[in-house]
């Protein structure tokens, strides 16, 4: 038989967390691949790529599951027919991921493959029936072990004892469990607080810090800064103990260091659809149009977009807003129709994900390298250069990541008018880098730029 006769398949292993084990019956690495190895041939397939998923919960939403969805994603390209599993239970422990897959797989005329039930379809009324309740057996195991892990957990965290290993700066670990001050560092982690409410970067702060023996990565100095921890707060998922040690960080201070952190106008309270996204744009200066009531002859008010900086700006425009977002809602739909896919939108985040994690790493590595010569200007500059990138790659994510959710939603819901307004905002976001607007009538006098695909 030879290789062009058999179906390319993508071989999945998946080790689960540690904390999943109880559920899972662990089967190393090596015995996954060969037992898909052995099964292989028999059933006409080729692996032509082994995708290994470690420490991966098969509990978690396809939008977590990068392995899995990279199968899925050579699938739907035709690259791959099918995916390939040593056991069922390597495959998913949520029924509402599998319906997801198995639907994406048949739409994409593939097959899913598990070395010891054989072919799995939803197709006929059998077929569903079979792999639904191996799915719900799969599911149901994976609830139960969770409860039992979480019980101890839920008393940990009431306790105040916190069920994670890794205690922030500021704390100790007593004998009991629970966390106290460390007052030296609590000052010093105080002092981080102050910088960042005053508006200083981050890597000033992780300069500070640094220099007080807290060394931490950028992403962990922003981690720090945002952890409730500091206010005597203890969460661990969805468990909370609001009063679980002594807080460092007053919450005043904190609020102020998140309100600089957070950018200026990102919130609303202004329920229009366009307001503060940043998409519209005025075709006089570029700058962003503002939600605004303008009062006709009559003295009555009408909402209007308008452009926020007429000093500098030549060509200041307002638009009705009513209009505005009718025309906006529009591009969006089409461009939701034509060139949106779930799949596309989370292929785009798993690439910005990594895009992310890749200029963390560059970052990090420069300001260890750079450290003994940081203060010239040359490096400075660098290091300025590399946070940007940072900074551009988390915007990225931020605009991707509800993007992804909300069009897996919308494929789902595949009705605009059912989706939630922030479900809506989400999406003109994600889809619409401009809706540039220009003085006159016409249904042309609004001009999009829609990110690429
Ligand atoms: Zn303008």
């Amino acid at each position: 038989l030879s290789t062009e006769a058999l179906r390319p398949a993508i071989g999945i292993v998946r080790v689960s967390r540690v904390g999943d084990r109880e559920a899972d019956h662990f089967f190393s690495p090596q015995d996954q691949k060969a037992r898909m190895t052995a099964a292989a041939l028999p059933n006409g397939l080729n692996v032509i790529e082994w995708i290994e998923e470690l420490d991966v919960s098969a509990g978690l939403p396809l939008r977590r599951r990068r392995g899995l969805r990279r199968g899925l994603e050579l699938i739907e390209l035709g690259t791959a027919q099918v995916l390939l599993v040593a056991y069922f239970d390597r495959l998913v422990r949520n029924l509402g991921v599998q319906y997801e897959l198995f639907e994406r797989v048949q739409k994409a005329g593939g097959a899913v493959y598990t070395a010891d039930v054989g072919e799995m379809r939803i197709d006929t009324p059998a077929a569903w029936l079979s792999s639904t309740v191996l799915g719900t057996f799969a599911e149901y195991y994976r609830r139960m072990a969770a409860e039992r892990t979480s019980a101890p957990k839920k008393l940990a965290v009431e306790r105040g004892v916190p069920p994670f290993p890794k205690i922030p700066p500021g704390y100790r670990r007593a004998a009991d469990g629970r966390l106290e001050v460390h007052e030296a560092e609590a000052a010093v982690v105080h002092k981080a607080f102050e910088m960042r409410a005053r508006g200083e970067p981050l890597l000033t702060i992780r300069d500070y810090l640094a220099s007080k023996g807290i060394k931490r990565t950028y992403r962990g100095t922003q981690d720090l800064l945002e952890s409730r921890i500091v206010l005597g707060e203890l969460h661990f998922g969805k468990l909370a103990n609001l009063t679980a040690h002594t807080p460092i960080v007053e919450l005043s201070l904190w609020k102020q260091a998140e309100r600089a952190r957070a950018t200026a106008g990102r919130r609303t309270t202004t329920p229009r659809l366009l307001a503060r996204l940043g998409v519209l744009r005025c075709g006089g200066c570029g700058s962003a149009l503002t939600c605004t009531l303008i009062a006709n002859g009559q003295g009555k008010r009408f909402p209007f977009y308008r452009c926020g900086m007429p000093a500098d700006c030549t060509g200041r425009v307002s638009i009705s807003a009513p209009l505005a977002e009718e025309r906006v809602v529009a591009r969006v739909r089409q461009e939701l129709r034509d060139s949106y896919g779930s799949a596309s939108t989370d292929a785009r985040l798993a690439e910005a994900e990594r895009h992310l994690e890749h200029c963390e790493a560059e970052l990090d590595a420069a300001i260890d390298v750079l450290a003994p010569v940081k203060d010239r200007p040359s490096a400075r500059r660098r290091l300025e250069d590399l946070q940007t990138a940072v900074t551009s790659a988390q915007d990225a994510v931020a605009r991707l990541r509800p993007a992804a959710t909300v069009a897996r939603r919308y494929s789902a819901v595949g009705d605009w008018d059912r989706l939630s307004f922030e479900a809506r905002r989400a999406l003109v976001r994600a889809v619409l880098r401009a809706a540039i607007v220009r003085k006159g009538r016409g249904a042309d006098r609004i001009s999009f730029e829609v990110f690429e695909q």
